[in-house]
């Protein structure tokens, strides 16, 4: 059952109609729990609060599935724009970019040339960018950019996710490249990645050691307590700087431990994604834990006194349901076919 509602929200997260509808509804359906707003001043407000407790941050100004040359160029421009912001207001944060957004799948030289521009501003203030790893059908061309780009630059670094049965040796290629290792998002077939969540979690531990043990500073994502209090006890046994790695949760997830790691004087850092093209991010954090599904239906219809709460929030729990029912026909058509 699990196995369904998480490939029914990855499935809508991949709708391209459904992630322009979106943008079109306004923001709603409860991505405020995860999302932070979608202007650079409502991000900057979320930033300056949390460095205010010794929290750093990643922004990623969210967009996919870019199939133009002017889309692509708007999303270069508002990049550099963010960058501008970070270095005037002085905050501590860096940035995430996904390529997809800046015209991999128009050109790979096209993106490759925004990636420089992107880089060279960045550069300029001193500030890390980093590269998220999409899909398996994008990750062959994502580190030929990475590898184009390292010729040039030295402030750029990816992810590599520890479902895939290739991770290992990919990170040892990029032993001297900065990396989030992560467990991994999507929905990828068994020919490439580990089917079970032993495995996986099993290959991350094995892979966050590794990296650990080496030089280059590598950025722990996950919110598994499991995982992180295993880390915690190797990086003692093993006298590691703690300069040298942080963790690194997405905003809106275990607030709690995001602070206790923070106050037990670990580096960490936040994942905020904010801006209009929320959708396909929102639909993946409800795959990942049904948990997430209930925080925001309850957040939709009920206030803190929980109390039925009406109007417009309603509205969006209508458009919800409306969502599923038109996946579910879908589906049943498909099916017919
Ligand atoms: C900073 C960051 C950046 C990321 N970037 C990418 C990327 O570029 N590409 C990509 O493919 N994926 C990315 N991801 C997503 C990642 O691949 C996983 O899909 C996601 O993090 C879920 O795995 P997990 O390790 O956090 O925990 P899970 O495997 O989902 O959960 C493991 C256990 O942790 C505990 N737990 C987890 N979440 C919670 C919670 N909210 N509350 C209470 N307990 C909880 C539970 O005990 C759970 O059983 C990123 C994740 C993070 C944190």
């Amino acid at each position: 059952m699990a196995k369904v509602t998480r490939d029914f929200f990855i499935g809508l997260s991949n709708n391209r109609f459904l992630n322009t509808q979106a943008k079109k509804w306004g923001f709603s359906l409860g991505a405020d729990k995860f999302v932070a707003g979608t202007t650079v001043e409502s991000v900057m407000k979320a930033v300056k609060q949390l460095n205010r407790q010794g929290i750093s941050c990643t922004l990623d100004n969210l967009g996919e599935f870019v199939s133009d040359k002017t889309e692509a160029g708007q999303a270069k421009d508002k990049i550099i724009t963010l960058l501008d912001t970070i270095h005037r207001e002085n905050v501590d944060c860096h940035i995430t970019v996904k390529l997809t957004q800046l015209g991999l799948d128009i050109d790979q030289d096209y993106c490759i040339g925004n990636m420089k521009a992107i880089l060279n501003t960045a550069q300029q203030y001193g500030t890390f960018v980093n590269i998220d790893m999409e899909d398996y059908s994008h990750y062959e061309q994502t580190l030929e950019v990475l590898h184009a780009l390292r010729d040039h630059y030295n402030n750029v670094g990816t992810v590599i996710q520890s479902y895939l049965y290739r991770a290992e040796d990919d990170l040892a290629d990029l032993k001297d490249v900065r990396i989030r290792l992560v467990k991994g998002a999507y929905k990828e077939s068994e020919d490439v990645a580990y089917p079970d969540k032993q495995d996986i979690d099993q290959n991350f531990l094995k892979l966050a050691k590794q990296r650990l043990l080496g030089d280059t500073f590598t950025s722990i994502g996950t919110h598994d307590h499991h995982i992180i209090n295993e880390l915690k006890a190797f990086v003692q046994e093993h006298h590691i700087d703690n300069d040298t790695f942080e963790f690194q949760m997405l905003y809106g997830f275990r607030n709690d431990l995001q602070h206790k790691l923070a106050d037990e004087g670990y580096h960490f850092c936040t994942y905020i994604p904010f801006g209009d093209d929320w959708f396909g991010y929102f639909m993946r954090r409800l795959a990942e834990r049904p948990q997430n599904i209930n925080l925001v239906v309850k957040d939709m219809f009920y206030t803190e006194d929980n109390k039925l709460k009406k109007g417009p929030i309603v509205a969006g729990a209508a458009v919800a349901s409306a969502i599923a029912l038109w996946q579910i026909r879908a589906n049943r058509d498909k099916k017919g076919d």
